[in-house]
């Protein structure tokens, strides 16, 4: 009967792994044509490390690692645990610091030693006219290679430049080849530049969409879903919005409890190739209940 296929399904889906709220998510998944996926820590393992430190003239890289880690502390994105982990492996003690302030899809500020700092994507520090012309073309360098480069500033003032890697998955490049091979294209959403971005998906084999606000996710997901069934994959953070927006919206990621509440799915081995999978078992049960 129809409701048995759809049981053992969810079953055989939840064995793997892959957890799915109900039978309206095989249905859902099987349409699926279009999946929009975040980048840290959905494609990448959203653990990045830090390559480079480039203190500006003038400053030591025990200075600028001071003030990026004091402005970080106050932060719960990726790039700020990879910063606070770097000062710490130097024995650099993070200044004292106060009113911590998101910028979404820009950085982050804080007062430090009552004077205001921030560390933010090169593009925002050369909008407040903090950062040189050589910092600039060298970060836009590095970004090409696939890393990300934050610049930090004090009121006005460049203390130099970080830069961070951010491995993408082991089975990411093989799960974007199986896709193709379902006939489901596959886009990758993020608030990183277009060079870091490029560098990625590149390697990956899909299409991007960069220095996308979180309000751009949205509406992305609502274009795309004109042309049929949307997965979206995110782990969870973030990406709640956009998760809730899409046909489909699936959690990547074990430790993610906003991601359980907001999505449709979770893949809980944080394995990139278990989204075809899904899509493939969503496919063949509705193929037999057809
Ligand atoms: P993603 O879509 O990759 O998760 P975000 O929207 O979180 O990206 O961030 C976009 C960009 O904003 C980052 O690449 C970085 O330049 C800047 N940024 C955001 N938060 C921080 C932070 N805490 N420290 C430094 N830079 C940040
Ligand atoms: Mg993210």
């Amino acid at each position: 009967s129809v409701p048995a296929s759809i049981a053992s399904a969810l079953s055989s889906g939840a064995k793997r792994g892959l957890l799915m709220k109900g039978g309206a998510v095989i249905e859902g998944a099987a349409n699926v044509r279009h999946i929009a996926f975040d980048k840290t820590g959905t494609l990448t393992v959203g653990k990045p490390v830090v390559t480079r430190v480039l203190p500006a003239a003038g400053v030591t890289e025990a200075g600028l690692l001071a003030v990026a880690a004091a402005v970080e502390a106050g932060s719960s994105h990726p790039l700020a645990q990879a910063i606070l982990r770097k000062a710490q492996e130097a024995g650099v003690e993070p200044l004292p610091s106060r009113d911590a302030k998101a910028l979404p899809g820009q950085g982050v500020q804080a007062l430090v030693d009552g004077t205001m700092a921030w560390v933010a994507s090169p593009r925002f520090a050369s909008d407040m006219s903090a950062i040189d012309g050589p910092a600039i073309d060298q970060a836009t360098e590095l970004e090409a290679q696939g890393m990300t480069v934050v610049a930090v500033f004090r009121e006005g003032q460049p203390l130099g430049t970080i830069a961070m890697r951010d491995e993408p998955r082991a089975d990411a490049a093989e799960a974007m080849r199986q896709l193709k091979a379902m006939g489901v294209s596959a886009v990758m959403l993020t608030g990183d530049n277009p060079r870091t971005a490029q560098a990625i998906a590149g390697s990956l084999g899909l299409d991007h969409q960069a220095e996308m606000m979180p309000e751009d996710k949205l509406v992305a997901i609502r274009k795309a879903a004109e042309g049929g069934g949307v997965m979206m994959i995110g782990d969870g953070i973030n990406d709640a919005p956009a998760l809730k927006q899409a046909n489909i919206g699936v959690a990547m990621g074990s430790g993610t409890d906003v991601a359980l509440e907001t999505a449709d799915a979770a893949i809980l081995r944080d394995r990139v190739t278990d989204v075809p999978a899904l899509i493939r078992l969503a496919r063949a049960t509705m193929g037999n209940i057809r």
